[in-house]
């Protein structure tokens, strides 16, 4: 039985229900602008463009498969108008069900997942209604059977009953090192940018796909990409991948941006749970965290102040072998140095607490400022991020050689003797050609020109080049 109080509570919840009604009407007058998407490699994300802050509800139909999204408070300003392919999407409708609520009907060729949140506005976008259309697990294509090598190639044919061909395990101690390239920002996020509408996101991902190019001619080492597209990734579940991949290195590949034009040059970056080594790494840890924010993390309160913090560098120092990171970072620092100017001398590190046992060696690479008209289009130019990816893929080399993770190839390499010669430096004598320098480190020509990115034969005096370890130098 209802008692007094109760009775008067239910009355008073019934007049807030009418007041919040009445209070949504009288600020019903956001319109939806536009609608951009972005695809990833299980998931399609819609961001709908809006005036002003909205409700909404989003609900899925069956039979045909349908993803219902109504906009309370909204009206449609453009139409909506996005390219689909590629996705489950096979169109998108609109009607106004009353003045003030809008309905998006999207036609699906399959089921989805829905998941929705808003975004208030921030320095590049105004309020924002993100939906993601995670694909069903059941829909997914299933991953590719690994190519065997020659060795486990059966001589009869396979039925293709079973799953995948069966792959005996890697020889024990002789696995890959693992390293994986994070392609910084993606998606609805596009991280700094040039004057020429150079975007960070689109240039590290290409840098990244270079890199990765270059560490898989490394015999004993396999890399893997964080991102493959133009999507977003969560700055946490950045390091996630890096996790469930098996990383035995982390390298975040980023771009910067300052206020003063004039900025130039790259930079190197480890962890920390000490104070900021510069101001410049307190400004890049904030401009950098302010990803998630802007890409919606969708599980994290946007409004929490601290929740800025959880970006790539924290996620860093939380599995960054600080010891680790910081000789990898100096190796692959000093190789950029000799392919473009360095902002510092030194790994510098941003400073963080350190919340967990840290497991994997982490760096973070601004290659240059995005912000610098001529670092700009350095960045964009394809023979300059191939130079780029080349100083880091031997500076992990490097590392590499002097610290084999157990049980890996290069770990066999060096405990059977069978490194020759690690890489070595070699400054360019007056008189010396490549020829010559490349008969006195008994290696070929062409094995030097690609260890040091040459389009020429024609050197210069005191220029430094990479001679690249003998056994290591190329895959077999
Ligand atoms: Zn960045």
């Amino acid at each position: 039985m209802m008692g007094l109080g109760m009775r008067f509570r239910a009355l008073v919840a019934a007049v807030g229900v009418l007041f919040l009604a009445v209070t949504v009407d009288a600020v019903a007058d956001s319109k939806v602008n536009s609608v951009r998407l972005w695809r990833a490699p299980d998931n399609t994300r819609l961001v709908f463009d809006l005036t002003g802050p909205v409700q909404h509800s989003v609900f899925t139909l069956t039979a045909p498969d349908r993803l219902v999204i109504d906009i309370n408070g909204a009206t449609l300003g453009a139409p909506l108008n996005v390219n689909t392919s590629n996705t489950p999407i096979t169109a998108m409708r609109s009607a106004q069900r009353t003045p003030t609520d809008l309905r998006v009907v999207i036609d699906l060729k399959k089921a989805v997942t829905p998941k929705s949140f808003s975004l208030a506005p921030n320095a590049q976008y105004g309020n924002r209604l993100v939906v993601d259309l995670f694909d069903n697990a059941a829909d997914a294509a299933p991953p590719p059977a690994p190519t065997p090598s020659v060795a486990t190639v059966p001589a009869v044919p396979v039925t293709p009953v079973e799953p995948a061909i069966k792959l005996p395990p890697a020889p024990a101690g002789k696995r890959d090192i693992i390293v994986v390239i994070d392609a910084g920002h993606g998606g609805e996020d596009p991280g700094a940018s040039g004057s020429r509408g150079q975007r960070e996101k689109d240039v590290v991902l290409q840098i990244a796909r270079e890199l990765q190019r270059q560490i898989n001619g490394m015999k004993g080492f396999r890399a893997e990409l964080t991102r493959t597209g133009d999507y977003f990734i969560p700055l946490r579940g950045r390091t996630e991948i890096a996790r469930k991949k098996g990383a035995d290195l982390f390298v975040s590949i980023h771009a910067d941006a300052a206020p003063s034009a004039a900025a130039f040059g790259a930079s190197v970056f480890a962890l920390s749970d000490r104070g900021a080594t510069s101001e410049t790494a307190r400004w890049l840890a904030d401009s950098e965290n302010r990803s998630d924010l802007i890409g919606g993390a969708g599980n994290v309160s946007l409004d929490d102040k601290d929740r800025m913090l959880a970006g790539v560098l924290l996620d860093l120092s939380m599995t960054a072998s600080l010891t680790s990171s910081l000789n990898v970072g100096q190796k692959v620092l000093s190789n950029i140095g000799r392919v473009t100017p360095l902002h510092k001398q030194r790994v510098e590190q941003a400073g963080f607490m350190v919340l967990k046992s840290p497991d994997i060696p982490s760096i973070l690479v601004e290659t240059g400022f995005i912000s610098n008209a001529n670092e700009a289009s350095k960045l964009a130019a394809s023979s300059h991020q191939q130079a780029l990816a080349r100083s880091i893929s031997s500076g992990v080399r490097q590392f590499f050689q002097q610290n084999p993770p157990p049980g890996t190839y290069i770990a066999w390499l060096r405990d059977s003797g069978k490194i020759v010669q690690g890489p070595r430096d070699h400054r360019v004598n007056p008189g010396e050609t490549l020829a010559m320098i490349a008969v006195r480190y008994q290696v070929s020509p062409a094995t030097l020109r690609s260890a040091n990115n040459l389009s020429s034969d024609e050197l210069k005096i005191g220029q430094h080049l990479t001679i690249p370890g003998t056994e290591l130098a190329a895959k077999e």
